[in-house]
């Protein structure tokens, strides 16, 4: 009764920001004022959430902390600000509804995997959705890919089809329930379902699961239906069947992914360590790259000349349920995996809407396991791996867009960043959020541009972000770049590519100073109009200046160079023997096509459609070929790859090749190292030795070239990016390396260190030159 004059009691006003809206964030700090016997309430605004709580000091700090330390699975806590109020001797604590409208800025969370609740849930014959395959929560569901528009509420859904039963509006309307406001909450009684349909004679299938299994088990392709388009399935250990896949697919390369039971599982087929077991496990359920185990009895198609396999975990309750089924199906005593891909020809987008999954995907699957609840926007799986300096995304889509990344930077004016060509991203900008897409593709067809800006109107009205500034890619040929050039928006950016790969390291990590930057990858249009891969600058985000490169070659037939690596080995032969090399008594000249080589080289001595390159890429691509591992690639960076996989094979103890680094021009010039690998080729030393050999000598070489950059210039600080440095085994030898040398070394964690993390880095780069007008 006299609380007021108790000493001990006080009252704080608490704003809590980051996503904090729509996870269950609410009902949470409900039970924590319960928990520590706390008065006031709780609400939703703009900023975030807003709380006032009294009572006892020890209990207000435990309070406190559990908010930024126990805060329900979806939500990201970024900041928590209390300050001091009077006591008003509240007794109750209630959570009070938001006003309409406020909830416009508030984040909107990814979609995200079944929590453990929902999975009992799944599992008990007793409860109410016993086996239901779109069972959600608060905590768990789907949540970008079915939003059509915000407020982010039902109407606004593509649940809005589907009114909710008095049991579920029950537990949406019950601050206590687990589904307080989740907003796809549904049932049996009210909720989408799910179908199998035979694509072959057109018949639909009342016992859709157990009828999938069976077709599974015998050997059949299926479309699943999941949460951001259509995967292609097939039992992973059937080589006929993914053989079939692949020939249907016209995919003839490039790993597909598998999606198995558990983790248990995943450890019987590849090596799991505790990192990559976390990242299997994450709501977030990205595809993980593990090491492929000897005795793994997955069909090699699967993931061809690859000593990895990307794996995931079920996301869905329909996944969960199709994985038992075939764990129990499938015969006893065999690993259970299912090749998970894209459903789509090659090249082509995702699918995802209904009409479309049937037109395109019927001719490769054999029937399809498909729902009533739409899908509003195309969400690719996101793809990660382990390296030596941490976790890598290769892509960042589905569980993690659009969550934005919080940068120091701050934007001074909303901003779109468009993205590159291959794997394009783009990226809009507003206060201190990065707010950069999904997955939207190689931007080389009319659907996938159809994709970036429908993408791109959706995430303005989204985040209510309506760019007053735009930045891209140098390179006049991208449609990215027309995408900006063409836009009335007044304020323009230009941001070159390997300039934009720098300045997303140091976004990520709130670097401001200069660094030293060294941007490895295929293809990027550099500012002297050659194609650059290979490049040591000194950087801010405002500007940069190239100290070193790679020494440049001739890209004979352009893009056709990249398709063909047996190009770059004759260019790079040819660069150190003259046409003599075609005497060489190797495997490689053996067996080269000398016609075509003719009128390669008239090509390159006329400057007919031969750019001059200074890339990595290509010059990985050279080697592969040289030792015979791959003349023609299916897809970009497939030789490359193959070259890393070799060395992998590895395990002798390297030194490196020699190199030269020009004096004056530090270039970076590869005559002795082509050399000395023509010398270890024809004395047959075995190709893995040479692999890694090689490996070494890049690292050791561009460490070198940093050293020299840090000798003029006194820069500590290096960051590393670009699409070669997804090469995992390069990446620990030159971090490795640096950091003997005393160098402090960033790569990129949050974005792709490939063209998906270029929308951010041309966003740093607007931001700073916008901001110092
Ligand atoms: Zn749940
Ligand atoms: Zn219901």
């Amino acid at each position: 009764m006299l609380k007021q004059l108790d000493p001990t009691l006080e009252r704080r006003r608490i704003i809590v920001q980051g996503i904090v809206q729509g996870v269950g964030f609410r009902p949470f700090v409900y039970s924590q004022a319960v928990r520590w016997g706390l008065a006031g309430f709780v609400l939703n605004d703009s900023r975030g959430v807003t709380i006032e709580v009294e009572g006892n000091l020890n209990a207000l700090d435990g309070f406190e902390r559990a908010l930024r330390e126990e805060a329900p699975p979806l939500a990201r806590v970024d900041s928590v600000i209390a300050e001091l109020l009077p006591s008003h001797g509240e007794t109750d604590f209630v959570i009070i509804h938001s006003q309409g409208g406020s909830e416009r800025r508030a984040l909107i969370s990814p979609d995200t995997s079944t929590c453990v609740d929902c999975l009992r849930e799944l599992l008990d014959p007793a409860d109410r959705r016993y086996r239901y395959p779109f069972i959600n929560c608060t905590n768990c569901g789907p949540r970008f890919t079915i939003i059509q528009d915000v407020p982010y509420d039902r109407d606004k859904t593509t649940m809005r089809v589907f009114p909710m039963c008095p049991d579920c509006q029950r537990e949406f309307d019950d601050p206590l329930n687990r589904r307080f406001h989740a907003q796809p909450n549904a049932c049996p009684v009210c909720g989408p379902r799910l179908r199998f349909i035979d694509w072959t004679t057109g018949e639909s299938n009342a016992n859709p699961i157990a009828l999938a299994t069976q077709r599974l088990a015998a050997g059949a392709i299926l479309a699943v239906k999941g949460l951001g388009g259509y995967h292609l399935a097939c039992d992973g250990l059937n080589a006929e069947a993914v053989q079939r896949l692949r020939q249907r697919k016209h995919r003839e390369a490039k790993p597909f992914a598998l999606m198995v039971p558990d983790v248990e599982m995943a450890m019987q087929l590849c090596e799991v360590s505790s990192d990559e077991a976390a990242l299997l496990q994450s709501h977030r359920r990205p595809i993980v790259l593990l090491k492929r185990r000897a005795c793994c009895p997955v069909a090699p198609g699967v993931a061809p000349s690859h000593s990895t396999l990307g794996i995931m975990l079920p996301y869905t309750p329909l996944h969960y349920l199709l994985l038992h089924a075939c764990v129990d199906v499938f015969k006893k005593d065999r690993p259970v995996a299912l090749v998970m891909t894209s459903g789509n020809l090659s090249d082509e987008p995702i699918a995802y809407r209904d009409d479309d999954a049937s037109d395109r995907l019927a001719a490769i699957a054999d029937g399809a396991l498909v729902h009533n609840r739409d899908i509003h926007s195309r969400c690719d799986d996101s793809v990660v791996q382990v390296t030596a300096s941490g976790t890598q995304f290769l892509r960042r889509s589905r569980g993690n867009a659009p969550e934005p990344i919080p940068l120091e930077l701050e934007f001074p004016m909303p901003l779109l960043a468009c993205g590159a060509h291959l794997k394009n991203t783009f990226c809009l900008g507003k206060g201190r959020n990065a707010f950069i897409s999904h997955h939207i593709g190689d931007l080389e067809n009319l659907e996938t541009l159809i994709s970036f800006r429908e993408g791109i109107e959706h995430f303005e009205r989204l985040f209510d972000i309506y760019p007053e500034a735009i930045a891209y890619d140098l390179h006049p040929e991208y449609l990215a770049t027309k995408y900006a050039l063409d836009s009335d928006i007044t304020w323009k950016i230009g941001v070159q590519h390997h300039h934009a790969h720098i300045a997303s390291v140091m976004a990520e990590h709130g670097l401001t100073d200069p660094v030293i930057g060294v941007a490895a990858d295929g293809t990027g249009y550099g500012t002297d109009g050659t194609v650059w891969g290979c490049e040591i600058m000194v950087a801010d985000l405002l500007g940069f200046e190239r100290l070193s490169h790679l020494a440049y070659v001739p890209l004979p037939g352009g893009e056709q160079a990249v398709r063909q690596p047996w190009r770059m080995g004759a260019v790079y032969l040819a660069s150190v023997y003259g046409d003599a090399f075609l005497d060489l008594d190797i495997p490689f000249t053996r067996q080269l096509d000398k016609q075509m080589w003719r009128i390669l080289s008239k090509m390159i001595a006329h400057g007919i459609n031969c750019p001059q390159t200074s890339s990595l890429g290509r010059l990985f691509d050279a080697v592969a070929a040289l030792l015979g591992l791959r003349g023609r690639a299916l897809y970009e960076g497939q030789a490359a790859i193959e070259l890393e996989m070799q060395a992998v094979g590895c395990s002798d103890h390297v030194a490196s090749y020699s190199f030269v680094m020009e004096q004056g021009t530090r270039r970076l010039d590869v005559v002795p190292l082509i050399h000395d690998i023509v010398r270890d080729i024809q004395q047959s030393v075995p190709v893995p030795h040479i692999a890694r050999r090689f490996h070494m000598t890049i690292a050791e070489m561009l460490a070198a070239a940093c050293f020299e950059v840090q000798q003029q210039t006194g820069l500590k600080t290096v960051a590393l990016s670009g699409g070669v440095f997804q090469n995992r085994l390069l990446l620990e030898q030159l971090v490795s390396r640096m950091e003997e040398m005393a160098f402090q070394v960033y790569t990129n964690r949050r974005v792709p260190p490939n063209d998906g993390g270029i929308s951010l880095g041309q966003a740093a780069v607007a931001a700073a030159r916008l901001q110092r007008g």
